[in-house]
């Protein structure tokens, strides 16, 4: 693995499973460690971090993306998106993943990873809405 890879790495590692960051928050956290990084390299390398299972991806409704720490205990959750502030909360659904697996079973595919993105309004963004 490249120093950088691996510097990314344990920045997810230093702030622990469960935190979502993107591409952006990333370098700036790099950048005030005292890491040389540009963005493009930043944005690469959690590309490639994720491709091998180290990080999962979470896709945001605007296109974005952020990432988090992939542990063998925290893979298989989903994620509760507010569409107005990209606040971001996780949840667990055994009915879900049983669901994946049939899927995949019935097509005989092999699961990898089982994630279901909702997407919602939290309630200050409700809030802000009807006010
Ligand atoms: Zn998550
Ligand atoms: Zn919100």
């Amino acid at each position: 693995m490249t120093p950088q890879r691996q510097r990314v790495l344990a920045l997810f590692e230093r702030i622990g499973e469960g935190s979502h960051l993107g591409a952006e928050e990333v370098h700036q956290r790099l950048l005030r460690a005292q890491e040389r990084v540009s963005l493009a390299t930043v944005y690469r390398t959690l590309r490639l971090l994720s491709g091998m299972g180290l990080l999962q991806e979470l896709e945001l409704p605007e296109g974005g993306r952020r990432f988090e720490l992939a542990g063998d205990a925290h893979r298989d959750h989903h994620h509760l998106v507010c569409v107005r502030c990209g606040r971001t909360e996780e949840f667990e659904n055994a009915e879900v993943l049983e669901a994946g697996n049939q899927a995949a079973a019935g097509f005989g595919f092999r699961l990898v990873e089982c994630v279901l993105n909702v997407r919602a309004l939290c309630p200050s963004c409700t809030a802000a809405e009807t006010a």
